[in-house]
């Protein structure tokens, strides 16, 4: 039989699983807060797509809906499909791929709402509006630049053909592609873009900003926002400080240590080289966890018990194990079984991804199926 959303039995991997993934809800909360204070009165809905982002949608969906959020944004008709099994049908969830075809009748029973992203889907919604004398709840998606999802230039006059006799759609929307980086002349030019797009589907709210586009400015929130990274404590301002708080602390179990002499090597590769006799500490996480393998020789770890000592990432980070230097630590006091924090406040997913040359969001959704994730 297939298996429902979401893919991973949570129950799995718990105390004995090589790394313990924090997920601090409360700081997903408070980052909610602080995004809604600032476009306010614009509403703030929250993006949960991808397992929100590796962190677990259910958890995280259930605390934002506390939290006051009333709006979901997933990718997925099953994403969609397993978020309504735990929020009533007053929260809005609009699934943002869109309808497949023959998928219709599954998102009127699920009270979803479909992102309509080119004339057809707009074509095949509009008629079954019509068949049924409603209109159901759907959202229209205009590419204003990006040539990603949306109705482009192309099918613009194609727009005459839809039936809008008894289809109102209740969003009209687009995305930024260069909201990270404010003085990008694309952002200006997306805007205006979108203040004409918007006109062609009139009495209806709008929406452009993800989480950096929040910080573009009140030109670019409209009526409602659309975070997703910035709830999980990326920095949707990569030139700037972080304004978000952290949300994950990823904590590796010591699985073995050993003294090793000067000149000895460590791990596939022998790309590193004891300079002096050191003291080592394996760790149960690897890039079969989403730990990279980029991350090779460059990154340090820190012990909950020594905070201030960084523990470096010495060798090439195996499929299920990395290695730390300990040498600094004293001996007696890490052993077998303690606990190393790899990724949190010492070491953010934006500093993790500048290692790899990557963004924030590939660290989070790369986050391994087999931690422990606990809630707090
Ligand atoms: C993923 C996504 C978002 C959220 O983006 P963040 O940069 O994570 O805030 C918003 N809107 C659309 C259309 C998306 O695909």
């Amino acid at each position: 039989m297939s298996q429902p959303y979401p893919f991973i039995d949570p129950t799995l991997f718990t105390q004995h699983a090589g790394g313990e993934l924090y997920v601090d809800l409360s700081a997903i909360v408070q980052n909610y807060h602080s995004l809604q204070k600032k476009v306010a009165p614009a509403q703030c809905g929250a993006v949960v797509k991808a397992n929100a982002y590796g962190l677990g949608m259910v958890p995280v969906a259930k605390a934002l809906a506390k939290a006051g959020c009333k709006e979901f944004f997933v990718a997925h008709l099953d994403e969609g499909i397993a978020l309504r099994n735990i929020l009533g049908k007053e929260y809005l969830i609009y699934v943002l791929h869109g309808v497949p075809y023959g998928t219709e009748s599954i998102f009127l029973k699920h009270y979803l709402i479909p992102i309509l992203n080119d004339i057809h889907q707009l074509q095949r919604w509009s008629s079954l509006c019509k068949d049924h004398q409603t209109s159901y709840a759907a959202g229209v998606q205009f590419d204003t630049g990006m040539s990603r999802f949306g109705i482009g230039q192309d099918e613009l006059s194609n727009l005459q053909q839809v039936d809008w006799s008894i289809f109102h759609p209740i969003l009209v929307m687009s995305h930024l592609a260069c909201a990270d980086t404010p003085n990008h002349i694309a952002n200006q030019h997306q805007l205006e873009q979108f203040h004409i797009l918007k006109q062609l589907i009139p009495n209806c709210r709008s929406s452009l900003a993800a989480s950096s586009g929040i910080f573009l400015g009140n030109d670019w929130h409209f009526d409602i926002v659309r975070p997703g990274v910035a709830l999980y404590g990326g920095n949707p301002t990569p030139s700037q400080p972080n304004p978000m708080k952290n949300v994950i602390s990823l904590q590796g179990k010591i699985i073995q240590t050993r003294h090793i002499s000067k000149g000895a090597f460590i791990g596939y590769g022998a790309s590193f080289t004891a300079t002096k006799d050191m003291r080592l500490a394996l760790i149960s996480i690897g890039y079969a966890d989403g730990f990279f393998r980029a991350f090779s020789n460059k990154i340090s770890a820190t012990s909950p018990k020594f905070p201030g000592t960084p523990l470096a990432l010495l060798g090439r980070v195996s499929m299920d194990s990395l290695c730390l230097d300990i040498t600094n630590l004293p001996e007696v006091a890490i052993q077998v079984g303690d606990k190393i924090e790899i990724i949190g406040d010492h070491c953010s997913i934006d500093t993790l991804a500048q290692e790899a040359d990557t963004i924030g969001y590939e660290i989070l959704t790369s986050l391994g199926n087999r931690y422990h994730r606990i809630y707090t």
